[in-house]
């Protein structure tokens, strides 16, 4: 599969446009992709589940799949303020899924008001997410952004960058 060059990056809820911008701009810089604004899309309330008050994350990508252009199939990031779950877990910052060519973080479990705080860890995880999308699995140094992290203090341990063998794999080495 070639590794794609461009992006789509989708707001799903209130996701304010610092943060949007934040998030392209870091994709553009580490991944050296072309990032295209997609819309902003609504709460996603079809993905609500009332039992555990949470959004289901594989609803959400499948209705980001659906909006890569059928012309130029674009793999799309979404962008949501919504606490997100899988059935075997009890929340997820985010996930991708490759062949849907969709992947999704959010906001709700970065808990800060520290607006370059909030920021930082979202361009550590949307990093991470696009990652998966071009093919990158989960990396063992933990101070690489693919590096799989349960929780907050794992995300600020990372950089939004790349250790070198994942730069290598995504052919970023010059
Ligand atoms: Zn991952
Ligand atoms: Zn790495």
């Amino acid at each position: 599969m070639p590794r794609p060059r461009r992006l789509l990056v989708v707001a799903l809820g209130s996701v304010g446009l610092k943060l949007r911008a934040g998030v392209r701009e870091a994709l553009q810089q580490v991944l050296h992709l072309d990032v295209d604004a997609g819309p902003v899309l609504e709460r996603p309330r079809y993905a609500f589940n009332e039992a555990r008050r949470q959004y289901h994350t594989a609803a959400i990508l499948r209705r980001l799949s659906a909006l890569r252009p059928a012309a130029e199939p674009l793999p799309v990031l979404g962008l949501a303020d919504v606490d997100l779950f899988l059935p075997d877990a009890s929340f997820v910052l985010g996930d991708a899924d490759r062949d849907a060519g969709a992947a999704l973080i959010s906001t709700a479990r970065l808990a800060t008001r520290d607006l370059p705080l909030l920021l930082a860890r979202a361009r550590v995880e949307a990093i991470h997410e696009a990652g998966h999308l071009l093919g990158l699995g989960h990396c063992e140094d933990h101070r690489c952004a693919m590096f799989l992290s349960r929780e907050l203090a794992e995300v600020d341990r990372k950089g939004p960058g790349l250790c070198q063998g994942c730069r290598h794999a995504l052919g970023l080495e010059h």
